[in-house]
């Protein structure tokens, strides 16, 4: 008989790592709590338009290259179509009145800064060079394979992006642009490692493409495949309970009082939400305490615009904005009177040929101890002073947008929001954060989560391991998924698929 792998949460990390399993003779059972399976691979629609929730944009797509590796095993390329943002400027970059463009590949990615920055050429060859070197570190992301799979080297882990930056680039405002693009992974200063900020760009320089169609696609491709394989893939099943003997988990508690027993576990959740199932005292009161007391990434403020037919030509470029340079480090450290410092706006993409926008994401930074007077209320019914909050962000929001893109505002016909407590409640991410756990460069151990527990059988996988993302949580996937098969099993499968 097969062993049965349970894993809880359908978000990317637990897809993954079921298809993985599926795919090596296990009997795999999803279990998600939500009516739409994805996590932040959600989309919703509204008058007819689509809207992505937490995956807007992806990198390194070209043949060959690891994100294209990645879906080929997964056999996501049949059913995900993807749209190239514009290769001189996939990310435009701008500071109170000046733009830059980060073009695709690190020649033209040098020239079009030394363009503004001419005294700096040599130092973003030498920037281009490290952040290339310290992404080619990392075995599951550049095929460079090696025995001892040493992840990345320990130099990467403990330099901050920031310090990195700062240590390379001698104008301050090129070393702003550098890390323009900041809300991919909400970096801190001086906390985010260097790696993040490296593996990162140089995933996105690499090659850059919109889903066609929504970031959903990938989430139903892969039930689709699980489920061709055996797997079973449940909606609407939240998990209450984690239930252990002695030694180890032996079945799962649904809300409806259902058991489902499993050989293994796997939790796709906020490690801080797993511990609340987990009523064993197999797991030690230092661990809770220290998962307990981990610093989440900033959430994030949305509006989700939906155009007037025909009104606004199809943006291919994503725009990330700061009121000045200073504004690109502040994450949350905003105050009431000023916020937004900053937004990211990027337009939604429908087909390949679209010539207008049916719709676009505006996003902004929001620390969740602004909606924390609406704790424990429930969506859609959170009362008439947290709709007036939204709206009035939202205002303010599209104001900032429209001092950018003139004219946007006048062709939007409806416009809908998300806080901070709209991902608590839809993915059950600490805080509402964007990406969650935030990893401390100055405390690299203590800011890190194993995919090992102290229960023999009960791992984890997501964003929260590894890193975020869709490239950091698939290889985290494949790091989890590696503790029941052997991480060199599943690289010599990835290896020998034909594309
Ligand atoms: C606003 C935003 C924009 C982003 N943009 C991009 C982007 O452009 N490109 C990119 O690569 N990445 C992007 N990301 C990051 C990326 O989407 C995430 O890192 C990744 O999708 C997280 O996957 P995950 O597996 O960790 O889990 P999640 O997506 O968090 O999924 C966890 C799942 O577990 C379920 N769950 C929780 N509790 C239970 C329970 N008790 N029982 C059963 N199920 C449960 C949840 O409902 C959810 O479905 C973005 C994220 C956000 C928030």
């Amino acid at each position: 008989m097969n062993k049965h792998v349970i894993i809880i949460g359908s978000g990317l990390g637990g897809l993954t790592t079921g298809y993985i399993l599926a795919k090596n003779g296990y009997r795999v059972t999803i279990l998600e709590k939500n009516a739409q399976v994805g996590g932040c691979l959600q989309t919703f629609t509204r008058h007819g338009v689509k809207f992505e929730t937490g995956m807007h944009y992806i990198g390194s797509m070209e043949k060959g290259q690891a994100l294209y590796n990645y879906f080929n095993y997964l056999s996501l390329l049949p059913d995900v179509k993807v749209r190239a943002l514009d290769k001189t400027a996939y990310d435009l970059i701008s500071i109170g009145e000046k733009r830059f463009s980060f073009a695709n590949g690190k020649e033209n990615f040098v020239e079009s800064l030394a363009q503004h920055f001419p005294a700096e050429r040599s130092n973003l060859q030498n920037y281009c060079r490290i952040i290339g070197d310290v992404a080619g570190n990392s075995p599951l992301y550049s095929f460079q394979y090696t025995d001892s799979m040493v992840f990345l080297n320990e130099k990467y882990i403990k330099q901050s992006a920031s310090g990195f930056i700062e240590s390379i680039i001698k104008n301050p405002l090129l070393q702003s642009v550098l890390a323009g693009n900041l809300p991919l992974y909400a970096g801190v200063k001086d906390k985010t490692p260097l790696y993040i900020h490296a593996l990162i760009n140089d995933f996105y320089n690499k090659s850059t493409y919109r889903i066609v169609g929504g970031s959903d696609i990938i989430a139903k491709s892969l039930v689709k495949s699980i489920r061709s394989m055996g797997g079973t893939v449940l909606s609407s099943s939240p998990v209450s309970q984690i239930n252990c003997d002695k030694t180890q988990a032996v079945s799962v508690t649904l809300k409806n009082g259902e058991e489902v027993r499993g050989d293994y576990f796997i939790s796709n959740i906020h490690p801080k939400r797993m511990l609340e199932l987990l009523g064993t005292n197999l797991i030690r009161k230092s661990y809770r305490e220290r998962i307990s007391a981990l610093t989440n990434t900033i959430g994030n403020f949305t509006v989700y615009i939906h155009f007037k037919q025909n009104t606004v030509p199809y943006f291919n470029s994503n725009l990330y904005h700061y009121k000045q340079p200073d504004d690109v480090w502040r994450g949350g450290n905003y105050s009431q009177d000023t916020w937004p410092n900053s937004f990211l706006y990027m337009h939604l993409c429908s087909s390949v040929e679209q010539q207008y926008a049916d719709g676009a994401i505006l996003m902004t930074y929001m620390n969740y101890a602004d909606v924390a007077p609406w704790a424990g209320t429930q969506i859609g019914r959170r009362g008439k002073d947290y709709d007036a909050f939204k709206q009035e962000k939202a205002e303010r929001l599209l104001n900032l947008l429209e001092s950018q893109m003139p004219g946007t505002q006048v062709n939007v016909a409806h416009y809908y929001t998300s806080t901070p407590l709209t991902y608590l409640d839809y993915t059950g991410t600490e805080d509402g954060s964007m990406y969650g756990v935030l990893r401390d460069c100055m405390e690299p151990t203590q800011s890190t989560v194993s995919q090992r527990t102290k229960i023999p059988n009960l791992f984890q996988v997501g964003q929260n391991i590894n890193s975020h993302g869709i490239l950091g949580v698939i290889i985290g996937a494949i790091i989890t998924a590696g503790e029941l098969l052997g991480i060199h099993a599943i690289v010599e499968q990835i290896k020998n698929m034909k594309s």
